[in-house]
């Protein structure tokens, strides 16, 4: 099977059909500027050393530093860190955001280890990246199963192998660390604001829309619940270990809680302090994306629909959450069935636009409300969404190609400005 990134640069292939760029820009977009892999050697709580293999990918910084999230999870490797670093690139371009693309990953079970064995595993990971970043070069942030906390460890470790609080070198950061408000939500909001921009697009409301999420984290539960809380019928919710269906609607602040204090997911319904289980059918990840639904949320890990299923689908528009969740082979099935796919580069840009906040925020030494980064956040998500469906109907094309061609244009005036063969030859 071809790897992530190949397929990743399917997307760009596609989308260079409709742009004209000077090769150079084409060139420097198919490779990563630099990949870093490390072992993190970790004292475990039992006294034993084990040892975590680590990346870190900046991908390419022709319009700013280069940003991106790190994820632990046990199937990260050089090739999926790498793809994430390449979306990375594109998604910052498409929604404007000074930076370049980058991300990080450890290959871990995070739940198998301790809370002392995560900070030293996180603060091992700073040691031996610490040269590859920094607040102009390089700024990591949360991705899958990573948190708040971590990043607060990870900033306070550079913090003190440069002997200077350097607040600006990790986002997602908490509060009290130079966090923003609003960047817990972020990604979830994002895509919350993109999806009331192009519902009425479709002619829709949100009563009578159905939703079906895969993924109940950080991005999964919070999109969820605030599109329960906007009208929607969400039907059906997943985590890791299955997923749950009520024809009639499930009550996500409930499920929520449920999840917070039992972490599993059930459909319990709340009232005051009494909480019942409502009929629902116990399902499995893959069923939940096969599901009738108008709305189709996929927001937790990438290929989760390919050509084995992609003829399955019934949702009529899929709003991509998590990253890369659709494999390229499943684009032309998905797109002869008629179902419009709102591509990751943009619906979940929330997260890297509230980092980019809280980035400023940190360089300016000021602090921003919440109404005030929630209403910067609106205004950004709107825009691009409103000029990337704009460049689908101009080109007569998908929305993915259309937003790869939205950020290409960028990307090429940033490569361009550096001057390329047409400029030397001329
Ligand atoms: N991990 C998130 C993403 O994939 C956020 C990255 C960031 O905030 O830098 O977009």
């Amino acid at each position: 099977m071809s790897s992530l990134l190949s397929d990743a640069n399917q997307r760009l292939e596609k989308a260079l059909r409709y742009v004209s760029l000077p090769q150079d820009v084409v060139e420097r977009l198919k490779y990563p500027k630099a990949s870093l892999t490390v072992s993190i050697p970790v004292r475990m709580d039992d006294g034993s050393l084990r040892v975590f293999q680590g990346y870190r990918v900046r991908y390419d910084d022709s319009r700013g530093p280069t940003k991106g999230g790190i994820r632990f999870h046990p199937n990260v490797t050089l090739d999926e860190v790498q793809s994430l670093a390449f979306w990375m690139t594109f998604k910052c371009a498409a929604v404007n955001i000074p930076y370049g693309g980058a991300k990080g990953g450890i290959t871990l079970n995070p739940k198998e280890l301790s809370k002392f064995e995560l900070e030293r595993l996180s603060r091992g990971y700073i040691d031996a990246i610490a040269d590859f970043i920094g607040p102009d070069v390089d700024i990591p942030a949360p991705d899958v199963y990573t948190n708040a906390q971590i990043m607060g460890w990870m900033m306070d470790q550079y913090s003190i192998i440069r002997r200077q609080i350097t607040p600006g070198v990790v986002t997602g950061k908490p509060i009290a660390m130079g966090g923003s408000l609003g960047r817990e939500t972020a990604t979830a909001m994002g895509a919350f604001y993109a999806i009331q921009t192009i519902l009425p697009k479709l002619g829709r409301h949100p009563t009578g829309t159905s939703v079906a999420v895969q993924g109940f984290g950080n991005a999964g539960a919070v999109i969820a619940e605030l599109l329960f809380n906007a009208g929607y019928r969400v039907v059906a919710v997943s985590d890791s270990q299955g997923g749950i269906y009520a024809e009639q609607g499930l009550d996500i602040p409930s499920i929520r809680q449920s999840k917070e204090s039992t972490r599993g997911i059930k459909a319990v319904y709340c009232e005051g302090t009494v909480c019942n289980i409502i009929e629902h059918s116990v399902i499995t990840n893959a069923e939940l994306l096969e599901l009738n639904v108008d709305i189709l949320v996929p927001a937790a890990l990438e290929n989760q629909i390919t050509a084995d299923n992609a003829h399955r689908i019934q949702a009529r528009y899929i709003f991509e959450v998590a990253n890369g969740p659709i494999r390229s082979d499943a684009d032309p099935i998905l797109a002869s069935k008629g179902i419009l796919v709102f591509p990751d580069i943009l619906v979940n840009a929330g997260g890297v636009t509230v980092s980019y906040f809280e980035w400023v925020q940190n360089r300016i030494g000021i602090y921003w409300s919440l109404e005030e980064v929630n209403q910067k956040l609106k205004g950004m998500m709107t825009q691009e969404t409103e000029r990337i469906w704009a460049t689908a109907q101009e080109l007569a094309t998908d929305l993915r190609t259309a937003a790869y061609v939205h950020a290409l244009n960028r990307l090429g005036e940033g490569i361009r400005a550096r001057g390329t063969r047409e400029d030397y030859l001329k």
